[in-house]
């Protein structure tokens, strides 16, 4: 419970509250009255965070609604922040670009060619994410997305490996003019959001998917056992009526309506039992952006030579010297978030292989950059899983 207490002391002295560590695992608060009113608390409280703790301590634990009453008192602090990591000696050069350059670029249709590197610092943001799906069962947790604002790379990996790199630092730096200066300006809001929204709907997608097969197999399971309890009832009516067909009589008359009203009373109720499970079943996904962060880090700006056919264009890519990987190449239609890009005959557009794929309509291949809303021969819209995103 260590870094509960550590967390909500730093958010009560923050908030006013003078805060004394007690041990085992205790906290002695003299809060102002705002934070006593909003927490229920006398003047002079003792928390306790461990199953043992000091006598006549007011439990403080992540159950109950404790967190959201500390998410209350922090209010939009911490929503945002920025910060720059630069560990002395870590901005060093790779030795072999060549080499690294062979790993992260695969352009089936064209060739590249090393054209330089500079020592830089680039903006990385990263945004955090709280997904709650819902249906019958309940599934929420947290997805980090990562992008690089100097070079458009999407840096899920790297941004993974730089928040760890993050955590072991306990001084906050703020960023430097020169560190701004060089890392240049961000995106605008419309900017992110184009390029935010298929990565984020992506990776919801990916967390939800073990979730959403286990749903589906106890849908299924549900579905079948109401299917099978009806048409067993259904099938003895129907063959009880079979059985009555050659009969004649006013009983046999009787008996023939009544099981015809059965078979419709237990089609009837199959239907609801059908709404039921749908209603039960009905699945609902909210996502709520929680956090953002801007880093400042230093990179190794790669520039690489593309030539395709007669055309060639200069392309960047950041080589990351704090976690030593380098990011994949830059992606003007797709995701991207593997290595291989095609290039375009036209304007050498670096795309994902979909992005130069046939026309669904007409068979023409285009680029996807280059014609982001419709085919330029028949003009049948670019759905939204192969739209360009810059
Ligand atoms: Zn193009
Ligand atoms: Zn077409």
């Amino acid at each position: 419970m260590g870094e509960l207490r550590d967390f909500v002391a730093e958010v009560l002295e923050r908030r006013g509250a003078a805060v004394e560590a007690v041990e085992p695992d205790g906290l002695e608060v003299l809060a102002p009255k705002p934070v006593r009113d909003s927490m229920g608390w006398p003047e002079l409280a003792l928390l306790g965070f461990g199953a043992q703790r000091p006598a006549n301590a007011i439990p403080i634990g992540l159950e109950g609604d404790w967190l959201d009453r500390f998410g209350t008192l922090l209010g939009d602090h911490g929503r945002w922040s920025e910060r720059q990591l630069t560990p002395p000696g870590r901005a060093v050069a790779p030795g072999d670009p060549q080499r690294m350059l062979d790993h992260a670029l695969d352009l089936p249709n064209a060739v590249w060619r090393f054209h330089g590197m500079t020592a830089t610092v680039t903006r990385c943001l990263m945004l955090a994410f709280h997904y709650t799906a819902l249906s019958d069962e309940k599934r929420e947790g947290l997805i980090w997305l990562g992008f690089n604002l100097g070079t458009g790379a999407i840096i899920d990996d790297i941004a993974t490996r730089l928040r760890r790199l993050l955590a072991q630092e306990t001084d906050w730096q703020a960023p430097e003019p020169d560190a701004r200066a060089a890392a240049g300006p961000g995106w605008s809001g419309e900017v992110l959001a184009a390029r935010l929204r298929p990565l984020l709907d992506l990776r919801v997608r990916q967390e939800l998917e073990p979730f959403l097969r286990a749903m589906r197999r106890r849908l299924e399971r549900d579905r079948n056992r109401v299917h099978g309890y009806h048409d067993d009832l259904r099938r003895s009516s129907l063959n009880r009526l079979a059985a009555l067909a050659g009969a004649a009589g006013e009983k046999a008359e009787s008996d023939r309506r009544r099981e015809t009203m059965r078979v419709a009373a237990i089609e009837r109720e199959y239907g609801a039992k059908l709404d039921d499970l749908r209603r039960n079943y009905a699945l609902r996904v909210t996502v709520e952006w929680m956090q953002a962060l801007e880093l400042y880090v230093p990179v190794q700006r790669f520039d690489v030579l593309i030539r395709r056919r007669k055309g060639e264009r200069l392309i960047r890519l950041d080589w990351h010297p704090l976690v030593r990987l380098i990011e994949p190449p830059p992606c003007e239609a797709g995701l991207g978030l593997d290595r291989v890009r095609f290039v375009c005959d036209d304007k050498l557009h670096l795309t994902v292989p979909a992005g130069q794929a046939p026309c669904p309509s007409c068979g023409k291949a285009f680029c996807r950059a280059c014609h982001p809303a419709a085919c330029p021969r028949c003009g049948a819209a670019v759905t939204g899983a192969d739209a360009a995103l810059n």
